[in-house]
């Protein structure tokens, strides 16, 4: 069976028209914003200043997937209304996660994109959920799970009939605990290789450390990725969630300058590494061996 969300079904990239931008057609596209939204004025002030040093989209959490209960889990509604009139007071798109299927609609009257958090990525009800409603979708990678699997959580989406899924590598879990996860570089190339749909990094949790945000950004962008999603604070100290990995909104502006010039090479081509050999496509294999 040729999956939807393989190659071989689509030989061109999927481009994700957002109106003011587009994912996956060549360009970089930066999504930046506060792990939570924690209230109107900081959305506010986060929003005014990603924006002016170029980034397309804000992102901002309203229902957080915290591992304690008993850390901040968000403002729901509330940070949903902030997110959206943050975002078009400064001319940006935006970009939130969602938990639960019944959330789906609610958040998609609000939000541009919805974004699967790496919890979520096997939530087979999500995803399905996800399928019928009419925005794009930010599918990020689960923190043990492999390409294939991302793939197949993917196709979920596309075979419930929402052909709009952005592909997210944030990091996985390895034995090297010197950063909270270690980010798979290698997933850029061979996502683009398996699959049409745009690839996308995080490298805020994908290190879980703000000095590490900066060089990852330059790699994934050397490398290919079609756009980066990156925590940014106007105090990162102070943030409600996520602190240690979020960069100060100083440092985004500084990032942003030292990545003009790599964006600006083009390094990347839609589809870099060819299949050299007669082998049946990996995803092929997967649709049958697959539990
Ligand atoms: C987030 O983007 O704030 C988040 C919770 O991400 P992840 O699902 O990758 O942990
Ligand atoms: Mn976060």
């Amino acid at each position: 069976m040729i999956l939807l969300a393989s190659r071989a079904h689509q030989s061109h990239a999927t481009i994700i028209d957002l109106g003011s931008c587009s994912i996956g057609d060549g360009s970089l596209t930066v999504m930046a914003g506060p792990c939570s939204v924690e209230s109107e004025e900081q959305i506010h002030t986060i929003a005014k200043s990603v924006k002016h040093s170029g980034a397309k989209l804000l992102r901002g959490g309203a229902f957080k997937p915290r591992t304690s209960p008993y850390d901040f889990q968000g403002l729901g509604i509330e940070a949903l209304q902030y997110l959206r009139d943050a975002a078009r007071a400064n001319d940006l798109k935006t970009v939130t996660e969602v938990l639960t299927p019944s959330d789906v609609p609610t958040i998609a009257e609000y939000a541009d994109i919805l974004q699967v958090g790496a919890r979520n990525m096997q939530n087979t009800p999500l995803l399905k959920a996800l399928g019928e409603c009419q925005k794009p979708i930010l599918l990020k990678r689960g923190m043990s799970a492999t390409y294939k699997e991302l793939l197949l959580s993917a196709e979920y989406i596309l075979a419930s009939g929402n052909r709009q899924v952005i592909l997210c590598e944030r990091g996985i879990r390895t034995f090297e605990n010197h950063t909270r996860n270690t980010l798979d570089i290698t997933a850029i190339p061979v996502l683009k290789d398996l699959s049409h749909l745009p690839v996308i990094i995080d490298p805020s949790h994908g290190t879980g450390r703000r000095e590490l945000v900066s060089p990852l950004c330059r790699a994934a962008v050397a490398a290919g990725a079609d756009g980066l999603l990156i925590e940014v604070h106007h105090s990162p100290d102070e943030a409600l969630s996520d602190a240690r990995q979020t960069i100060s909104t100083q440092s985004f502006h500084t990032l942003m300058t030292a990545l003009k010039p790599i964006a600006h090479l083009n390094l990347h081509s839609d589809h870099p590494v060819t299949q050299e050999t007669d082998q049946e496509h990996p995803l092929e294999a997967a649709s049958r061996g697959h539990q």
